[in-house]
This record gives C-alpha cells, structure tokens and sequence, in this order.
C-alpha cells in the first residue's frame, strides 16, 4: 500500500497512462482502483532504469510485460502522430529531435503542441521538452526536442 501513496503522490493521483484522475480510496481489486505500473526506462547515462509511476489497475502494464500506449487526443487534427511515449523515451536516452506529428494548418500544429507540451508534464516530469513547428510539404510538422 505504501507504494501506492508514494506513486500516487508523485503523479498527483493521475494515471499516467489514461491521464484520468486515480481515486486513492478505490479498491485495488477495481479497474479503476490504484496500482503501481512499473516500466524500464533508458537513461542515457544511468543505463536502464525501473520506473514506478501510478496507474488505474485496467491501464497498467503489468511489470513491463505490455509496452505503455500514451494516447493522442482525439480532439487534434493530427497526421501520422507517432507513439508519444517511444518518442519521449527515444529523447531521454538519445537526445536529438523526434517529428511526432503533421498537421493541415498552423493553427492545429499549435493546438497540438500546447497539449501535447501539457500531456509531457505529467508523462515526462523529469524531462524539459520543447516543440517546434516548421511548414513543410504543404502542412506543419510538429516536432519535439529537449529544452537547449
Ligand atoms: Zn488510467
């Protein structure tokens, strides 16, 4: 139980997958209920590292036995988004710049990229990533790297 409290206050009772709100008084028998997901994570100095983050019980992964699936909203139009939460890894080990989107009009690149630098607070903690959004082959290219 101990564990719980320590994720859940961490990650401020949100799932970190779904991003939805945990109730800590839920039963851990519930779906909805709190549970700690654990992940190995990357670091680009440290190797590979287990990370404890809060989950609802029906989002965990199950000790890294299924790949966490972070979700794009679907209220962005977006193109080929990538999976945000490879993309991110890619970034805390390697560094660089991950293109995470295409998107028709400016506008949308930057509804994007104000939630999706809003989603990464939560997700990434840790990390202090920046977007870019440059015009290319008629559309924006939404595109994420660490803060210089
Ligand atoms: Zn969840």
């Amino acid at each position: 139980m101990s564990d719980i409290t320590a994720a859940g206050t961490q990650d401020n009772w949100t799932c970190w997958l779904c991003d939805q709100p945990v109730d800590p008084d839920a039963s851990v028998n519930s779906d909805l209920g709190p549970s700690v997901d654990t992940y190995a994570s990357t670091k680009a100095k440290k190797g590979v590292m287990a990370v404890e983050r809060l989950a609802h019980r029906g989002c965990n992964t199950m000790k890294g036995k299924i790949s966490p699936v972070v979700r794009w909203s679907p209220d962005l139009f977006v193109i080929d988004p990538s999976p945000i939460f490879e993309a991110v890894e890619r970034l805390r080990a390697k560094g660089g710049r991950e293109i995470v989107a295409r998107c028709p009009d400016e506008r949308d690149a930057q509804q994007a990229s104000e939630w999706l630098l809003d989603r990464l607070s939560r997700l990434a903690p840790d990390l202090k990533l920046v977007t870019q959004i440059n015009p290319g082959g008629g559309q924006y290219v939404l595109a994420l790297t660490l803060e210089q």
